[in-house]
């Protein structure tokens, strides 16, 4: 079609076509920015803290494993929520154990029956849980609150599964917990290993409960992964994941 017109209006008519695309493309890339930069909420950002008061998605979880290289900037997002914590490390020693950037989880919103020691992203973890997952569970299955989570254990020096010359286990890193059961304020108490699996509102907590963790834990583990796990979810902040 360009044949049609002289050989001076076809360069002109090229070398538009050449800018229209540069322009096309660096406004794009521009526009392409302002979004990120500009007009995309925090909450989905990835590069952004995350904020225990807002609600779980699609990032929040890479959000929180993205704490774990960044102790100032986590203790800053635990303190945003209100929570009672304090500083707290365990020196690393040559048997692979220690927590040397932690938190004691003196009170939030729940009791775990005394502080709990735990690193700092898995402590945003557990607060976000709480606040997220087990109490609308709560209200909506069992129609009263959870005044108190009963647990096994948080940093603990020890194997996985406490094999004698296995791997190291996330709770000797202070990155996981071991949670056994409820206790509600009107009274009632749950447990993993009475009202798991079963076709009752305890039973329905229990699963919700557990499959919220999911998405902000790395690594969650009940009594459908092993008879290990008969009595207690294991909620760990890992590097890599699993949900049973
Ligand atoms: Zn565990």
């Amino acid at each position: 079609m360009l044949e049609r017109f002289s050989p001076r209006l076809r360069r002109a008519l090229v070398i538009a076509g050449i800018v229209f695309r540069f322009v096309l493309f660096f406004g794009g890339l521009g526009f392409a920015v302002w979004f990120a930069v500009v007009w995309f909420p925090d909450a989905y950002n990835p590069f952004v803290p995350p904020d225990i008061r807002d609600e779980p998605n699609i990032v929040t979880g890479l959000k929180l494993r993205g704490l774990a290289d960044e102790y100032d900037i986590c203790v800053s997002v635990v303190r945003a929520s209100g929570t009672k914590y304090r500083r707290d490390s365990i020196a690393s020693d040559s048997e692979g154990c220690g927590m040397p950037q932690g938190l004691t989880l003196e009170q939030s919103r729940i009791s775990y029956g005394g502080g709990i020691q735990l690193t700092c992203p898995a402590t945003a973890a557990l607060l976000m849980w709480e606040r997220h997952v087990v109490a609308p569970a709560a209200a909506e299955h069992l129609g009263s609150e959870v005044a108190r989570v009963r647990h096994y254990g948080t940093y603990a020096c020890r194997n996985v599964n406490n094999e004698k010359g296995g791997r190291r286990s996330g709770h000797a890193r202070g990155d996981a917990i071991d949670i056994s059961g409820f206790d509600l304020a009107d009274g009632r108490r749950i447990t993993v290993l009475d009202d798991w699996d079963g076709d009752t509102p305890e039973g329905r907590f229990l699963a919700a409960v557990h499959e919220g963790a999911c998405g902000l834990f790395s690594t969650v583990l009940g009594p459908d992964y092993n008879d290990l796990h008969a009595n207690h979810f294991h909620f760990e902040m890992a590097r890599w994941g699993i949900c049973r």
